[in-house]
C-alpha cells in the first residue's frame, strides 16, 4: 500500500496538535527530554523510534494517563495539559492502545456501548453502528465475540470504536505490529481511509517501510530526545537517524 500519487496539501500555517517542551520521567529516570512535536490538520504523521524509546510513554502523555513533569500539549489552541483524561477525550483526542482493547462482548456490542454513551437517541445510536459495521469491513462479524477476532480484525473493531467520538487527533500505537503482511496493507487502507474522512493521525511503528508507506511526515525518537524530522525521504538523509536508528546499511 502506497500513497502513490495522493498529493494532500496541508494547511501548513495552523497546527490542530501541539506538544512543547514536553518532559517525562519515571522514578527520577528520565524518558522523554524536551519533545517538540506539532501535526497540520488532515496530516498523518509517523512516530518512530526502537523499542522502549519511549514512543507509548508520549501517548500515555499526551491522553493524560500520565502528567508531563514539563512542558504544555495544545490541541486546536487549546491547552490540554492539565486536564484528566476524559476530558482529553471529550476535546478531541482519540487513542487505540498498543494492547488488545475490546470488551468481552459481540463486535455490535462493543459499538453500541460507545455509541450509547456518546450518541443521543437510540436510532441514532444504531445507525452509527449499521455505519461503522460497514466501514469497516465487520457486518459478518457483528455478532462473534471479540474476544476470538484475529489481530487484524480486533484492529479494524478498535479502530471503528474510536471514530464514534469524532476526534480531532487520532493516535495509534503500533496498528501494523505482529500482523502478516496482507493485513497490514489492509490496515493501512484503513489508515488512510480515517484520514480522508478528516482527522489527523499520529502512528508509531517500529517497522519502517510500514510507517512510511502512508505518512505525510514523520518524527524519529532516540536518546530521549527529537532526533530527525520531516518526510521520509528527509527522514531517510539525516546522518543522526542513521547514525541511531536506520544503521549504515539501511536501503530505503
Ligand atoms: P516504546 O513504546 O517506545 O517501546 P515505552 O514508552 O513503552 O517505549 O517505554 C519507554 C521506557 O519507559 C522504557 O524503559 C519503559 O520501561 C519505561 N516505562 C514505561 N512506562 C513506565 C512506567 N509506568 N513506570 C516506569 N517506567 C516506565
Ligand atoms: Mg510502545
Amino acid at each position: 500500500m502506497r500513497k502513490g500519487f495522493r498529493i494532500i496539501k496541508f494547511k501548513k500555517n495552523k497546527p490542530i496538535f501541539q506538544i512543547k517542551d514536553v518532559s517525562k520521567s519515571f522514578d527520577g529516570r528520565p524518558i522523554l527530554k524536551k519533545i517538540n512535536i506539532e501535526i497540520f490538520p488532515g496530516e498523518i504523521v509517523g512516530l518512530l523510534g526502537p523499542n522502549g524509546s519511549g514512543k507509548s510513554t508520549l501517548y500515555s502523555t499526551i491522553i493524560g494517563e500520565h502528567q508531563a513533569d514539563s512542558g504544555k500539549i495544545f490541541l486546536k489552541n487549546i491547552d490540554i495539559s492539565e486536564k484528566p483524561i476524559h476530558e482529553r477525550a471529550k476535546a478531541g483526542i482519540g487513542y487505540l492502545s498498543q494492547q488488545r482493547s475490546v470488551f468481552n462482548m459481540s463486535c455490535y456490542d462493543n459499538l453500541l456501548g460507545v455509541c450509547q454513551l456518546s450518541i443521543k437517541g437510540s436510532k441514532n445510536q444504531i445507525a452509527m453502528v449499521e455505519k461503522l459495521l460497514d466501514e469497516f469491513n465487520l457486518q459478518h462479524l457483528r455478532n462473534i465475540n471479540s474476544s476470538v477476532l484475529s489481530g487484524g480484525e480486533v484492529r479494524r473493531l478498535m479502530m471503528a470504536r474510536i471514530l464514534v467520538n469524532k476526534p480531532s487527533l487520532i493516535l495509534l500505537d503500533e496498528p501494523m505490529s505482529a500482523l502478516d503482511p496482507i493485513v497490514i496493507q489492509d490496515i493501512q487502507k484503513y489508515i488512510l481511509k480515517i484520514q480522508s474522512y478528516g482527522h489527523s493521525l499520529l502512528i508509531t511503528d517500529h517497522q519502517v517501510r510500514n510507517l512510511f508507506d502512508i505518512v505525510d511526515r514523520a518524527y524519529v525518537l532516540g536518546e530521549q530526545s527529537i532526533i530527525a524530522k520531516g518526510t521520509p525521504s528527509e527522514i531517510l538523509k539525516s546522518s543522526k537517524a542513521i547514525e541511531l536508528y536506520f544503521g549504515s546499511s539501511y536501503n530505503a
